[in-house]
């Protein structure tokens, strides 16, 4: 079946129990079990059934169930938030004395989890350009045990060749490449389909898509899942809440509809943008200008997306004008809505970074991050253009 009747209808359940047509929310935290050796079962085996809703619940399950059908994978885990989701895959992978490979260009959260708690847990890493294969090539060391890419990457949209970094994980022994596929959604991108072992996403993003829950999720193969879900969510505790779950869903049904507006939008506005004289650079994967990573976009995925970065003239004064002066988008964090938000990477969602490791990967002062929604198009480019005008140079 098509994509769009998939996002639609894979996993869904009509509640046995009554009929209804949306599944419920079993907002419970514990389960009656039948007899003791039911229970004893029930608490031992992670996909037998449920017990206590740190372990799994039914609304979870459904969740996970739709994730792992639209990313191609054997299993899924729904997770507190996008973080929860990235500090299990790799920390159920990583120990003391083994090292980690990640992009130069993540998440600013990835980032500081990377580089300031596991290194206190004797975790090695070095950070390397992702887009260049032979860099991560000449990174890899006997030990390494996990490579972790972020593409499209937050927040300069670079994208990185998931296959090429596949076959260099692979070409040695028990390596797991973890791809954050958080921008393009599985509408536009399968990680695993590439070669990838694992799978995350912030499912407070495009999945969610209405800005109202926050989550997480990881999709790989079962065993993996297995070892994510026990011991590892059972001990870190940050379990998808099933309200936050249900939420999500709903706003799912909708993710082919949006992505297809978010991309034709996001087009648009990427190439009003690059035509206003306030603006110098725009950093979008359906831009011909954007290169390499176009081209590259062009294969890996099945769109662009809603995303992209701007460098705006006057540095950051300019980049405040134009957040402090819209009037339809809103200044806030996050990404992924239904309506459109701007905010400034370096000071925000990557201000761990110190200023020489942001300028080096590009993130520069005067640069704002926007999220393009699904509002008119026209309105859109309008509201940026009276932004834009009213930065004094
Ligand atoms: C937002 C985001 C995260 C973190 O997700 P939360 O749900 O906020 O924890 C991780 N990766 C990317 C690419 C993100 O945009």
């Amino acid at each position: 079946m098509d994509l769009n009747t998939r996002v639609i209808h894979e996993g869904q359940v009509h509640d046995p129990a009554t009929g209804s047509h949306v599944s419920p929310i079993y907002q419970t935290s514990t389960y009656v079990l039948p007899n003791f050796k039911e229970a004893v079962r029930l608490n031992q085996d992670v996909n037998a059934g449920f017990s206590y809703s740190r372990f799994g619940s039914p609304t979870v399950a459904e969740f996970e169930r739709k994730i792992a059908a639209l990313e191609g994978a054997e299993a899924a885990l729904g997770t507190a938030s996008g973080l929860a989701a990235i500090s299990i895959a790799t920390m159920s992978k990583l120990g003391a004395g083994s090292h980690l490979i990640f992009g130069d260009v993540i998440y600013g959260c990835s980032f500081t989890l990377f580089t300031q708690i596991l290194p206190h847990y004797g975790v090695e890493y070095t950070i390397v350009d992702t887009t260049d294969p032979e860099a991560v090539k000449k990174a890899m060391r006997p030990n390494t045990k996990v490579i972790y890419v972020e593409t499209p990457a937050n927040p300069t949209l670079k994208i990185t060749d998931i296959a090429a970094i596949a076959e260099i994980a692979h070409a040695q022994k028990d390596v797991t490449l973890v791809v954050d596929s958080t921008f393009a959604s599985p509408y536009l991108q399968n990680p695993l389909a590439l070669g990838a072992d694992a799978v995350v996403h912030s499912a407070t993003k495009y999945l969610c898509g209405h800005g109202t829950a926050l989550g997480g999720v990881i999709a790989g193969k079962q065993a993996y899942i297995d070892r994510c879900r026990m011991p590892f969510i059972q001990c870190f505790g940050s379990v998808l809440d099933p309200f936050a779950a249900w939420q999500i869903m709903q706003g799912m049904k909708s993710l082919g509809l949006r992505m297809e507006r978010h991309c034709e939008n996001a087009q648009k506005v990427a190439e009003f943008l690059e035509g206003h004289k306030n603006v110098t650079k725009v950093y979008y994967p359906g831009l011909p200008s954007f290169g390499k990573y176009h081209e590259l976009a062009k294969k890996q995925m099945r769109g662009f997306g809603g995303m992209m970065s701007v460098d705006i003239k006057g540095g950051q004064d300019g980049a405040a004008t134009v957040m402090e002066s819209v009037e339809i988008i809103s200044l806030a964090t996050s990404l992924g809505n239904i309506d459109s938000l701007i905010q400034h990477s370096p000071s925000m969602s990557h201000f761990d970074m110190t200023p020489e490791e942001r300028h080096a990967v590009e993130i520069f002062d005067g640069q704002v991050r926007l999220s393009v929604g699904c509002e008119c198009v026209d309105d859109l480019i309008a509201d940026l253009d009276q932004a834009l005008n009213k930065i004094k140079l």
